[in-house]
């Protein structure tokens, strides 16, 4: 599966947010924002006219890059998401919630959606009790994450209490840190999700 290998505090300054996709790094000083926040490149401190397309662009960048999606991927979440029934825009959000990569860095098994995409790369991750490579996979209601039996003793995992107070725990998952274990109650609504993106500019842009 192809991603994006290049700079990633680069992706926040061109976004001019944080986006936190270094982890433990992004709550520091060395935070790529605090320190530069004005766009990459030799242009990044020159005023623009922003244009309405522009604008649009730059939310639906902002949310690919917040979940790390690609973006003929991300063109497939948003198809999907205007075949359901409802508002598209949070149909896509609820869809991007959904991911075992996303599921797993809200509850704090990574630190960033970039390691919980390892995690389960690397077969860390259990759904329902099997192992469950792909990060892009969509959780349902009723079914219980885990870390995989032989990882639970991993260094990595030993403060995960630690990890999980930098994060609102979301309200559609019942979170057992102890058990390492998490379980879907429901899909999120629109005010469970706190991904910082003007979902309505996303749906103007792809439908254009
Ligand atoms: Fe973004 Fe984190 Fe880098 Fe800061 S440290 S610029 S929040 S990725």
């Amino acid at each position: 599966m192809a991603r994006y290998t290049g700079a990633v505090c680069r992706l926040c300054r061109r976004e001019g947010m944080k986006l936190y996709l270094k982890g433990d790094r992004c709550y520091t000083p060395k935070c790529g924002i605090d320190r530069r926040n004005y766009a990459p490149g030799g242009k990044g401190q020159s005023r623009k006219k922003v244009t309405e397309y522009g604008l649009q662009l730059r939310e639906k960048q902002r949310a690919r890059r917040s979940y790390g999606i690609l973006e003929r991927q991300f063109r497939r979440y948003f198809d999907a998401a205007e075949r359901q029934k409802g508002i598209t825009g949070e149909n896509l959000l609820r869809l991007l919630e959904r991911r075992l990569d996303n599921v797993a860095y809200r509850v704090g098994f990574g630190d960033s959606r970039a390691e919980a995409r390892q995690l389960a790369r690397h077969g860390h991750l259990t759904v329902n009790g099997r192992r469950v490579s792909i990060p892009s996979y969509l959780v349902k209601i009723g079914d219980i994450i885990e870390i995989a039996p032989g990882s639970k003793e991993q260094a990595r995992f030993a403060d995960l209490a630690e990890t999980a107070a930098h994060k609102t725990l979301p309200p559609w998952l019942e979170v057992d840190l102890e058990k390492m274990r998490v379980r879907v109650l429901g899909f999120p609504s629109r005010e469970d999700i706190d991904t910082p993106v003007k979902e309505h500019l996303i749906v103007e842009l792809y439908s254009r």
